[in-house]
């Protein structure tokens, strides 16, 4: 992904906003206005790039939000004479429970539900605001007092100015470390890599919920100074149209970087007092005139630039200046190990499959299928497409849990667990059809694997206090990949790789989870004959070291040569199992199977 060199970049642009008021002349205090509202609807923009840009959610609700912020302290302050900064806690604080319960609600539904939820709270709210005689219904609240700053009064615009952009800088800041620690990986999973996640032990729901309220909290703030700037709210800048708004702030400047938000903002704040005043003049009649124009100008851009204008100016950037763009290559530091698991007695039975069958609908993709998996054994499962091998994977990584039938991991049940559960038992896999995040480094797309392995909270995170942990995820992740031979690839993103290295590259996703059981599905697809033989190597000592491996495979010279024992599946059933060479030789195989493939 391309990023500005954040290092060089944040403190030439604070530098540069900390001098805007004191260059200004009093004569330019418009600008200083349109500054303010630039800033307050940049932090809005901000948390919508974290929720839509990022997490793939999207709300038409942050203006309620908003309001929420800038009601509750319009109230607070004036009817009971509160402090703004408590306001601004109990804000916060009701802007959670509100996000907390919205997205309880709606995330679970999962697809459209929670922009349908974020639209029918906007309506609520706004008219909840209009019609309750102690906000004042649609006339609104006035005199709210003004915020005290270590003892100096913030009144003029000048003032506020600092305010409003300190609290933006804040919160770009922590978005930025968020996005660059463990749960940025998570955060950025969501978007397209839900059930992997999850298969690396994320609780995806929770972070959903956590970025869910991290926005509302953002433009709840923007509603607290909002109201404090202006001294006087009414329902009219919180309502749907302005939450769409802020949508399109966040489209136009480049929903998935920090940077777009404040571009959009700027841009569509400067553009929208541009058109109204210039387009009344052009049409000789007065009229919202600026609203066409935008839709216009959404679509264009939208068709030229898909991603927004940041990425389009960042390309720039790169060009011109290339020390403010940071280059795609990275470091790793060395740091401690983490943390390993205990590992089962070589021999022992760590996985039993008793009587599984999965339907789908009238197919019975696994009929009654038993097997079971040894700590320190390669168990090949082989049969012709079709047969039920990557359904029972899903079955038994609780991708998608049996219809009927068992499976006890470590001697416990685990076919009614969700796979993140199952995952931080000790099980992890790979798939079929690889699902790594392609734009997302072979790094960072590693790293994920070892989620379970960092505790730090998002908390944590946004103020740098994870560092240590984070330094010994990467550290880790950095050592699978080496250890899988692609040492060479760190930086790459993963989807810039050939499929056979992709699936290489979830070999070292799973094993950085520091598994005792590992389910490979077809890992040497699209590998060529070197390549094999150095996976074949790996799995031979990672079997030596104690792992158990449960592995699809349909090169049989592959698997004959590393399995020490083999189940075959034909149409959902188990058809023979035994050694290797018992099942070379077995007439049923070698007439269903072997024969008619090779
Ligand atoms: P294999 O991995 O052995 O090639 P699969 O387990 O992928 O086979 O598929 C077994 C059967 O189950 C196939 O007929 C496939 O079409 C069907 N199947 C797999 N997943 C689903 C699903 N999610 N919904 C419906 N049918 C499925
Ligand atoms: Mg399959």
């Amino acid at each position: 992904m391309r990023r500005l060199n954040f290092p060089v970049f944040l403190p030439s642009f604070v530098v540069l906003l900390a001098l805007v008021p004191v260059l200004l002349p009093d004569s330019a205090e418009f600008y200083v206005t349109l500054l303010n509202y630039i800033g307050l609807y940049a932090l809005v923009a901000l948390g919508l790039v974290l929720l839509t840009g990022v997490g793939g959610l999207t709300s038409f609700g942050q203006a309620a939000f908003v309001g929420l912020g800038a009601y509750a302290t319009a109230w607070l302050t004036t009817a009971y004479g509160l402090s703004p900064w408590l306001t601004l806690a109990i804000g916060l604080a009701a802007t959670s429970v509100v996000a907390l319960l919205l997205g309880f609600v709606t995330l679970r539904m999962g697809g459209h539900y929670l922009p349908l939820g974020t639209i029918a709270w906007g309506i609520s709210l706004y008219f909840l605001f209009g019609n309750i005689q102690a906000f004042g219904g649609h006339t609104g609240l006035g005199g709210i007092p003004p915020v005290s700053l270590f003892g100096a009064e913030l009144k003029s615009g000048r003032e506020f100015y600092y305010l409003i952009w300190i609290a933006l800088m804040l919160a770009v800041v922590a978005t930025q470390n968020l996005l660059d620690s463990r749960d940025g990986r998570a955060i950025r999973a969501l978007k397209g890599g839900v059930v992997m996640a999850e298969a690396m032990g994320v609780n995806t729901a929770w972070y959903k919920i956590v970025i869910f309220t991290i926005a509302a909290q953002f433009a709840c703030v923007s509603g607290w100074l909002y109201a404090h700037l202006q001294r006087f709210v009414n329902p009219t800048p919180f309502s749907l149209t302005q939450g769409i708004e802020y949508l399109f702030m966040a489209v136009i400047g480049g929903v998935g970087h920090v940077w777009g938000a404040l571009l959009g903002a700027g841009l569509i704040t400067i553009l929208k007092q541009w058109l109204q005043d210039l387009l009344p003049k052009l049409l000789g009649q007065s009229g919202n005139f600026e609203v066409i124009v935008f839709g216009l100008v959404m679509i264009f851009v939208l068709h030229r630039a898909r991603d927004g204008l940041w990425p389009v100016i960042i390309r720039q950037i790169e060009r011109l200046w290339p020390s403010l763009a940071a280059t795609a290559t990275g470091c790793v530091e060395a740091a401690a190990h983490l943390d390993k698991r205990e590992m089962p007695q070589s021999g022992d039975t760590i996985l039993e499959v008793q009587k599984v069958t999965k339907r789908f609908g009238g197919l019975t993709a696994n009929n009654a299928v038993s097997f079971n998996v040894r700590a320190g054994e390669v168990m090949a499962l082989i049969g012709p497409n079709g047969a039920g091998k990557s359904t029972m994977f899903n079955c038994v990584s609780g991708v998608n849990p049996p219809t009927e039938g068992e499976v006890k991991f470590l001697s416990q049940r685990i076919d009614a667990l969700p796979s993140r559960e199952i995952a931080r038992r000790g099980m992890s896999r790979t798939f079929q059809h690889v699902r790594l995040l392609p734009t997302m480094s072979v790094l960072d797309n590693v790293a994920i694997g070892a989620h379970l392995r960092g505790s730090k909270t998002f908390v944590h995170s946004s103020v740098r206090m994870d560092r240590e942990e984070e330094r010994r995820l990467r550290f880790e992740a950095a050592r699978q990949i080496e250890r899988v031979g692609l040492g060479e690839h760190l930086f790459d993103a993963a989807g810039s790789l050939p499929l056979g290295k992709q699936r290489i590259v979830e070999i070292a996703r799973a094993l950085a989870a520091d598994p005792c059981l590992l389910l490979l599905d077809e890992p040497a697809a699209g590998l060529r004959y070197l390549e094999k033989q150095s996976l074949a190597e790996l799995l031979r000592k990672l079997r030596d070291e104690g792992m158990g491996i449960l592995l699809v495979e349909h090169d049989m010279d592959f698997v004959m040569g590393l399995a020490d024992r083999v189940v075959v599946m034909e149409f959902g059933e188990k058809l023979a199992e035994g050694l290797p060479q018992q099942i070379q030789q077995d007439p049923k195989v070698l007439q269903a199977y072997l024969g008619g493939v090779d």
